[in-house]
């Protein structure tokens, strides 16, 4: 096959232990998955079902670099966030089958322009602006499930200049891993390749240029960066 341009490449990522590369396919975000998140931005768990935005696998941006400080916001927020990594088919599973589907878990940085979010909930209008922004999902190298274990009692936290801003268990969150995984299975071919953002503890807020982010959990390696300047092209 001949194609007219160059395809853009593959994003992908990094796996402990295994030379191989894990390749992006999707990336889904669940909102309001703590339930002090939610608080603290003036909403309330929806606790019917869980809901989605997503982000482009372009907007991807390896973990341990500086990223530029986007166009077209004010307000740039980082959100801590547990990333689940699928690494086989999953289409309405239940959320006991769900596992059979997750291949590992990561340390991701849902970056926000919270003031196009906030256009966004203000005039009823869809988040892109807010969420799908060029290398506004930094996500650290991947630790196998069974490596991982259990996920309770888990902590999840952020540092900002090594200030602590965000510190939760993943016990927090509102919609298990297996929940989310069903409940998205109903409305996608869910498959190897597809990420999972599982929303963000309170704590939530504006980074500068020059700041340094670093975010953990234990048993996963910690995701890092520090944010640039004025904004750049998209970083390779
Ligand atoms: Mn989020």
């Amino acid at each position: 096959m001949t194609y007219l341009f160059t395809p853009a490449p593959v994003q992908s990522l990094p796996i402990i232990g295994n030379t191989r590369r894990y390749p992006i396919n999707r990336i889904f975000c669940v909102g309001r998955n703590y339930v002090a998140h939610a608080k603290e931005m003036g909403g309330e768990v929806d606790r019917e079902a869980p809901w989605y935005f997503n982000k482009s696998a372009v907007a991807f941006a390896a973990s341990g670099q500086t990223i530029p400080y986007p166009p077209g916001t004010q307000n740039y927020h980082y959100e801590m966030e547990l990333v689940v990594a699928l690494g086989a088919d999953a289409f309405q599973v239940e959320a006991d089958a769900a596992n059979a589907a997750i291949y590992g878990y990561a340390c991701g940085l849902d970056m926000t322009r919270r003031d196009r979010q906030q256009d966004g909930k203000d005039n009823r209008r869809p988040w892109d602006l807010g969420k799908d922004i060029e290398n506004g999902a930094i996500i650290a190298d991947i630790t196998p499930a069974a490596q991982f274990g259990k996920l309770s009692g888990k902590r999840i936290s952020l540092t900002q200049n090594g200030m602590l801003r965000q510190d939760a268990i993943l016990d927090d969150m509102v919609w298990s891993v297996e929940e989310i995984v069903s409940h998205l299975s109903r409305y996608y071919h869910l498959t190897a390749g597809d990420l999972i953002m599982t929303g963000t503890p309170a704590g939530v807020g504006p980074v500068q240029p020059g700041d340094d982010l670093v975010g953990r959990i234990s048993g996963l390696t910690q995701v890092q960066v520090t944010i640039g300047g004025s904004p750049q092209g998209r970083l390779p």
